[in-house]
């Protein structure tokens, strides 16, 4: 069951929200200030936030730059409430990273509406990220274990594909030799860090032209680009 915070300091406004949502099939947190509902963002880890602006302790513009900049709540989607319903509030709830608003009073279907909505996008978004990689010549299914290069699929080994998605998971970024042992081979056997570099090298070749995504930094390790 899917986890909703409602953070709000109008408790006739929660009793209605929480009642509709659990009418839906959600779970729902509460909080009746802003400093309580960071908290609670960081320790439940809710799958939205329904955060009105207008709050004791820290208000909601407060609470969503400190949810946004945090990377234990950074991706949890943010719905902001506002009483007001000038430009300026809506656009600072947007600028600050939240998702959605709505202005109050509002109709608890919209609201509903939006809930469903979100996190149908999210769901979308996390699915697609977490199964295939895409680049312009070069695919990396991770679900079916598949690899397509300029629309081609080439066959790899376990370690190889294992190799090729850790890099291209952490693209841009430097990867060590001891690195890539530690992930691709584990704790298995003391092996020793020139086989990485074979494995690079076979895994380029069988890649053909999209081979050319990993470089070699030397003496440093490997980066996918
Ligand atoms: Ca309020």
């Amino acid at each position: 069951m899917l986890n909703i915070l409602i953070v709000e300091d109008e408790k006739d406004i929660v009793e209605v929200i929480e009642y509709n949502l659990k009418k839906e099939g959600f779970k729902v947190s509460k909080a009746f200030d802003g400093k309580k509902g960071l908290k609670l963002a960081q320790d439940k880890r809710p799958a939205l936030i329904i955060l009105d602006l207008m709050l004791p302790e820290l208000d909601g513009l407060e609470v969503c730059k400190k949810l946004k900049g945090d990377v234990r709540t950074a991706e949890i989607p943010v719905i902001m409430l506002t009483a007001k319903g000038s430009e300026i509030d809506r656009i600072l709830g947007l600028e600050l990273g939240a998702d959605d608003y709505i202005t109050k009073p509002f109709s608890l279907r919209e609201l509903i509406a939006r809930v469903k909505a979100i996190l149908k996008r999210c769901s979308q978004k996390a699915n697609e990220s977490q199964s295939v990689l895409r680049f312009a010549d070069l695919e990396i299914d991770i679900d079916r274990h598949e690899i397509k290069s300029f629309g081609k699929i080439v066959e790899l080994t376990a370690k190889e594909f294992a190799l090729l998605r850790y890099l291209a998971e952490n693209k841009d970024l430097v990867m060590s030799r001891e690195k890539l042992l530690d992930y691709v081979w584990g704790i298995e056997v003391a092996i020793e860090t020139r086989t990485v570099d074979v494995h690079v090298r076979r895994l380029r070749e069988k890649l053909g032209k999209s081979g050319s995504h990993i470089k070699t930094l030397r003496g440093v390790g490997y980066k996918f680009v």
